[in-house]
């Protein structure tokens, strides 16, 4: 096989909807997190839509500082996500208090049953080959492995995946399951290397910079996104390099769903698209060296009419047919068209 055709195959062995089998050995967990998650972000909203945690303000662009728009994109919850007329991003214009933010994600139902479902053999396997296709491409613009730290590090597949390539890895995660599992999989070497705590407040006063930082599912997080990248720069080593995933607001699926998407809950404060990510990541000093979107979703695509992909494909992507093109070929292209429901960059300060 060619480059080309070994990096489809490395793409799709994460692809949940294209390995026979996966979504039914993974039925069971997510129905049981998606319930968890539900009560969890009702309970999250704001007082006025019925949540209970913590209170709200509202907000100007997090990138450009440009005035909200009245008019939303659409509601949920109670929040309203809106498109900057000034640099196009997508974020909720209003956000909760950081504290009760920060909060909510210690010790509870949801936290079981996300870990119950981190943990089960499916959801590894797919981690696992995920950690691979993303050390790879980290691997193509950074030199030789040195220091990686993973912020949010959760189970701590990426530190293993790393660790086994010869990276001195280190994860901060605020989870304390999370973070004992991790402690745990790193093995007898590895047992000091997570930190149960927050980026950068509880690094070690030794390790200060680092030559590839990782924040899986992490920025969307924060209601200040470029405040949180420049602290990240500080922390990088010359030559270092930001590996970032985040949800793809641009994904087939995504637009499909609309406010049924749970990408679009309580604590998800902007949405990145592939042209609005790189456009922060500059904001904030960086250079984009590589971005991608990956997970096709393909098999909850079908589930929608073609005429209604079609529709979608054509306000995100216009001029390009969909609904000519055949099933398998359709899930091959939301990749090259930047479509898919991850995305992902490298990125460099500087
Ligand atoms: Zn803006």
């Amino acid at each position: 096989m060619g480059v080309v055709a070994d990096m489809a195959s490395a793409r799709d062995s994460f692809d949940a909807a294209l390995i026979p089998g996966m979504r039914e050995r993974l039925a069971e967990g997510y129905a049981r997190f998606r319930a968890a998650e539900a009560r969890a972000i009702a309970q999250a909203a704001p007082p006025e839509a019925g949540g209970s945690l913590g209170r709200y303000r509202n907000r100007d662009c997090p990138a450009c500082g440009t005035a909200a728009p009245a008019e939303a994109i659409l509601t949920n919850h109670g929040i309203d996500i809106v498109g900057c007329p000034g640099c196009g991003l997508a974020y909720a214009r209003q956000v909760m208090e950081e504290s009760a933010d920060a909060a909510r994600y210690q010790a509870s139902e949801l936290d079981i049953e996300a870990m119950r479902l981190r943990c089960s053999g499916p959801y590894l396997e797919l981690e696992t080959a995920r950690a691979r296709y993303y050390l790879d491409r980290l691997a193509e613009h950074a030199g030789a492995p040195g220091t990686l730290l993973d912020i949010g590090c959760g189970t701590g597949t990426t530190l293993v995946e790393a660790q086994a390539r010869g990276w001195r890895v280190l994860g901060l995660e605020p989870g304390r399951a999370a973070a004992a599992v991790a402690r745990e999989r790193l093995g007898e070497a590895g047992r000091d290397r997570v930190i149960e705590g927050y980026f950068p407040d509880d690094l070690p006063a030794g390790e200060r910079r680092f030559d590839a930082i990782t924040i899986l599912d992490v920025l969307e997080h924060f209601v200040d996104p470029i405040g949180f990248l420049r602290v990240i720069a500080r922390h990088l080593a010359p030559g270092g390099r930001l590996f970032v995933q985040v949800p793809n607001w641009d994904s087939l699926l995504v637009q499909l769903e609309g406010k049924a998407s749970s990408v679009i809950c309580t604590g998800h404060w902007s949405h990145f698209s592939p042209a609005t990510l790189p456009a922060l990541l500059a904001r904030a000093g960086y250079r984009c060296l590589h971005v991608e979107t990956v997970v096709s979703e393909a098999d909850r695509i079908e589930a929608f009419p073609l005429a209604a992909q079609q529709a979608v494909v054509s306000r995100l992507r216009p001029g390009e047919a969909w609904a000519g093109v055949d099933r398998a070929a359709r899930a091959a292209r939301l990749h090259g068209l930047g479509l898919s429901y991850k995305l992902i960059g490298v990125f460099a300060p500087g």
